[in-house]
């Protein structure tokens, strides 16, 4: 009977584990139900959408050229999953559905429905874990819970994954044609925004396997040493691709092991780092499922709920606009309007300078970034912002607090990143590119640092000590 391949946050053919279960049991037709209101709702801007919308029109390529035909649906919220899908299997009269879950409420919120009413209807569907290695809860702390720090789920990830978790599905043969026909996928609604270049961005999977490749030619070496640079194009730049299952990690780290001698740690130190950075995407995915609170916008940390956070309009606009007088916090806030995404570095400074220094409700800062990221992932965004705003798992401790400046200094020591995003500041002195002299500031047209560090520190610290 005919299987139907429902896509969300999976937009490929290769190593697609709901695909290649399809495929064995029969023919395949695909779907993909766009949500545009409900993503926009979850607070993704015009550049991640912009991009989910490209790569659906790529996976339709892919899928034609393997004769399996992609309908589509707009169907704006996911309250109109469940018709949609319902409506597609009387239809065609399909056999099974197939999807790979995806972990944070709404979603599966989302998919229970749609099983409920398949069930109703005698129709069997499967859900497969494909985009993480363990399923959230097959992983657990001796007390049988959650892992609530890293360190310790990625020693329990190392030690308890296996071959099966990361071996490439099978890509689906050329099948018979059908007789079902593509649906058009209509032009995208006015999203409020004019998205980022798409060149910088190509859409497809043979773009992200095209970076995959560069990444491990030219960066991962050395990837241990220049990941916290900003001015060096150091990282694989695929967090788009991941977020949306244009790459998989298991392509990821089954490209590592076949150039570490079969190994995933314990071999070239930049590639045991870079697992461990996927691992560390997966942990925010499990913290996400194992911890409903911070879906619903609350801090892993219960007792700093009752902080009292800044009512600061002016600040937060000075942060969003890249004019705090921190040259390094202004440029990485400038590289993300302009180029939708930021140095991993650079989203920790910048993060920490908005809820310690300025002292406001790290929620704006989180919403502002999933705005503006073609990589947006609330589980990923959500686990940085609380751990930066001390307030998440493995949260810095709060009297730790990133001094911008010195920041600068270290990561940034000849301020080339700086004088990329704030030409005004390229005439300086390197040295003096970190913190401009207050003598120069109105002929550089820069801003005065809108906060003295030491008095914010304090200013953080009381707050903190008050919970
Ligand atoms: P690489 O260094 O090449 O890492 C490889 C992959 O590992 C990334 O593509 C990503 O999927 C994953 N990864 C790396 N670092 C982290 C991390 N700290 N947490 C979780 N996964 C990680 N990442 C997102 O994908 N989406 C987000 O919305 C997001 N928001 C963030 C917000 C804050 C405040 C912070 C501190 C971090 C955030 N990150 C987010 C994590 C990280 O900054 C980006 O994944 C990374 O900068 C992407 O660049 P890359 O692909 O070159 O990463």
């Amino acid at each position: 009977g005919l299987q139907l391949v429902w896509f969300r946050t999976d937009l490929r053919v290769h190593d697609n584990t709901a695909l290649a279960a399809a495929a064995a049991q029969g023919p395949v037709v695909a779907v993909f139900l766009r949500s545009v209101e409900q993503w926009q709702r979850h607070g993704h801007g015009a550049n991640k959408i912009d991009f989910w919308h490209r790569n659906v029109r790529a996976l339709k390529e892919s899928l034609n050229a393997l004769n399996i035909p992609l309908l589509f649906r707009d169907i704006g919220t996911y309250d109109g999953a469940t018709k949609a899908i319902t409506e597609i299997v009387a239809e065609h009269d399909i056999e099974r559905v197939h999807f790979n879950h995806q972990y944070p409420l709404n979603e599966r919120r989302r998919d229970l429905a749609v099983l409920e009413a398949l069930k109703a209807k005698g129709v069997s569907a499967h859900g497969h874990h494909d985009a993480i290695a363990f399923a959230p809860g097959t992983l657990s702390t001796g007390k049988g819970e959650y892992y609530s720090v890293f360190t310790p789920f990625a020693k329990a990830w190392h030690k308890n994954v296996t071959e099966a978790q990361l071996s490439l599905r099978d890509t689906p043969a050329k099948q018979k044609p059908l007789s079902i026909g593509n649906n058009a996928i209509a032009a995208l609604p006015d999203l409020g925004g004019t998205p980022v270049d798409k060149n910088a961005w190509p859409a497809g999977e043979e773009a992200a396997a095209d970076r995959l490749e560069r990444f491990l030619q030219q960066r991962a070496q050395r990837y241990g040493e220049q990941r916290d640079f900003p001015a060096v194009a150091g990282t694989s730049e695929l967090s788009a691709y991941l977020a949306l299952g244009i790459i998989s990690y298991r392509q990821c780290l089954q490209a590592v092991m076949s150039r570490n001698g079969g190994h995933l740690a314990d071999g070239a130190k930049g590639l045991t780092t870079w697992v461990n950075e996927l691992v560390w995407r997966e942990f925010y995915q499990h913290v996400a499922f194992g911890f409903p609170r911070v879906v619903r916008h609350e801090p892993f940390q219960e007792h700093t709920r009752a902080l009292k956070w800044r009512d600061d309009d002016e600040g937060f606009k000075a942060w969003c606009e890249g004019r705090t007088g921190y040259p390094l916090v202004d440029a990485a806030m400038r590289q993300l309007v302009d180029t939708g995404w930021m140095h991993n570095r650079l989203r920790m400074v910048t993060a920490m300078f908005l809820s310690k220094h300025l002292l406001i409700d790290w929620r704006r800062g989180e919403r502002f970034f999933l705005e503006h990221l073609i990589d947006g992932d609330f589980c990923s965004n959500n686990g940085g912002w609380q751990w930066a705003a001390s307030t998440g798992t493995d949260a810095a401790p709060y009297f730790r607090i990133f001094n911008p400046t010195t920041q600068s200094t270290r990561f940034d020591p000849d301020g080339e990143f700086i004088a990329h995003w704030l030409p005004e500041l390229e005439e300086l002195p390197t040295k003096a590119r970190h913190a401009p002299p207050r003598d120069m500031l109105t002929k550089l047209d820069y801003p005065e640092p809108i906060v003295d560090h030491k008095a914010a520190r304090a200013r953080a610290l009381e707050a903190f000590k008050a919970l």
